[in-house]
């Protein structure tokens, strides 16, 4: 399969500078679940606009209205549209990437400023916040761009841009602007998109490298629903030593509730949701066999050997294709004045599940491309969480979307210590212009 070799050159040649730019990046603290940084949220998408446009991306900044945050009323971060290549002969490739980041200060523990991109040259880690989420992945499309801009190198697609300011809280607007922008037809900004490559390491779903050994593309996501339980009683605060045993107690009427939700092995214990799933297939099962992932894996990322199987095509199943039920907090203590007992079971948020054709060229080509680049074939995953955009896209443009991680298992995003590594950012930056290659030469 071939891409330019003087393309793959000038990454090489060029990785000092691409860090640089990626130091420009995390430098603004684009946090936007913080009212107080929504101007830096602002600020990072016209950053990205320029960039874009100095590579000669035409582009749009979309007004997505206003929303409220702890109780103000804040303007939505905009959705900025690009596009570059009108060749009808040329795949058109869509690609989402966001520019917000989650919070960062330094008293949440961090070694270093999360907003100053620290460069360890012993270990080769890229470390600031926003490093492998997302803004990494999308300096690795600016760097494409560059390479070919500079070289004077004709894109061997066309390509389309949808970045968003508001993923990392909830993405906001985004929905209602794919659909529009999809409904427009040859009037919108996707028209004649083929597909999609997603480069993300979004929140809800830990779309990376299964480990930090082998690439991988993601072709399914489990989806999730959260649903919040209340069991109310007493009408005020009550002492133990005074009323035990003379009343319902509310949260021992939670506790019996929740222990029937879920057996210590995992297995569901409500009716049926074990049988929404029907069985994997064998060719689904190699799949899994196939994996570079071992329970260890899984007892070194959890710190202990809590693992609900020592048989490891069992153990990434229950991750990768069932349904799983986690109980993450309880709450006791009088909130509101309720004089009846009740129970409620409310559905408070749901994100249905996404799964894509993994054999369509669009996994073709990234599957080849990871080949070229890494000297290695990728791990076929599925994810336990839920990334809406994707099934949002795959709806409204009816197109196969392609997950395409450029980090790795041990990246932390979201927690202290944010990196991605240097080899993954310039690999990752040449993976994607030879993806885009790959996906030329399938698509002749
Ligand atoms: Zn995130």
């Amino acid at each position: 399969m071939s891409s330019p070799l003087e393309f793959l050159r000038f990454i090489d040649e060029n990785a000092d500078r691409f860090i640089q730019r990626l130091g420009q990046a995390v430098a603004i603290p684009s946090i936007s679940g913080d009212g107080t940084h929504r101007q830096d949220v602002f600020k990072m998408g016209s950053w990205l606009e320029d960039q874009l446009k100095s590579l000669g991306v035409e582009t749009k900044q979309v007004d997505l209205g206003k929303h409220t945050m702890d109780d103000q009323e804040l303007p939505l971060p905009p959705a900025i549209l690009g596009r570059i290549g009108h060749d009808p002969k040329k795949t058109t490739i869509l690609v989402y990437g966001h520019y917000d980041v989650q919070p960062a200060s330094k008293s949440d523990g961090w070694d270093t400023e999360p907003f100053e991109l620290v460069v360890d040259s012993e270990t080769g880690r890229l470390i600031g916040r926003g490093s492998t989420d997302d803004k990494g992945p999308i300096m690795g499309w600016l760097n494409v761009l560059e390479a070919h801009k500079a070289l004077g190198l004709s894109l061997p697609v066309n390509m389309r841009f949808c970045f968003e300011g508001m993923e990392e809280s909830g993405s906001e607007g985004l929905d209602d602007l794919i659909t529009s922008e999809a409904a427009k037809g040859k009037k919108g900004w996707f028209d004649g998109v083929d597909c999609v490559c997603i480069v993300v390491n979004l929140s809800q779903s830990d779309n990376y490298w299964l480990n930090t050994r082998t690439p991988c593309l993601t072709y399914g996501l489990r989806g999730i629903k959260y649903f919040k339980v209340t069991v109310s009683g007493p009408a005020r605060d009550l002492h133990s030593g005074a009323f035990g045993r003379m009343v319902h107690e509310p949260m021992t009427d939670l506790v019996l509730l929740m222990s029937k939700l879920v057996a210590p092995d995992g297995t569901i214990l409500i009716p049926g949701v074990d049988d929404m799933v029907p069985g994997p297939s064998s060719e689904e099962t190699a799949i899994y066999d196939a994996l570079d992932y071992s329970v260890q894996d899984v007892v070194d990322a959890v710190g202990a050997p809590i693992t609900l199987s020592e048989d490891k095509t069992t153990l990434i199943m229950g991750r990768m294709r069932f349904p799983s039920l986690s109980l993450h907090g309880i709450e006791g203590g009088v909130r509101e004045t309720q004089h009846e007992e009740q129970a409620r079971f409310g559905e408070s948020a749901r994100r249905k599940p996404w799964i894509a054709d993994y054999k369509h060229w669009n996994y073709e080509a990234a599957k080849k491309a990871t080949e070229a680049v890494y000297k290695k074939s990728p791990d076929l995953t599925r994810e336990g969480g839920s990334i809406p955009v994707t099934l949002t896209f795959a709806e409204s443009l009816g197109v196969n979307v392609l997950l395409l991680p450029m980090g790795r298992g041990d990246d932390g995003a979201h927690s202290t210590n944010e990196k991605l590594d240097r080899s993954n950012f310039i690999e990752g930056s040449k993976l994607l212009g030879t993806y885009l290659y790959a996906v030329a030469a399938a698509t002749e």
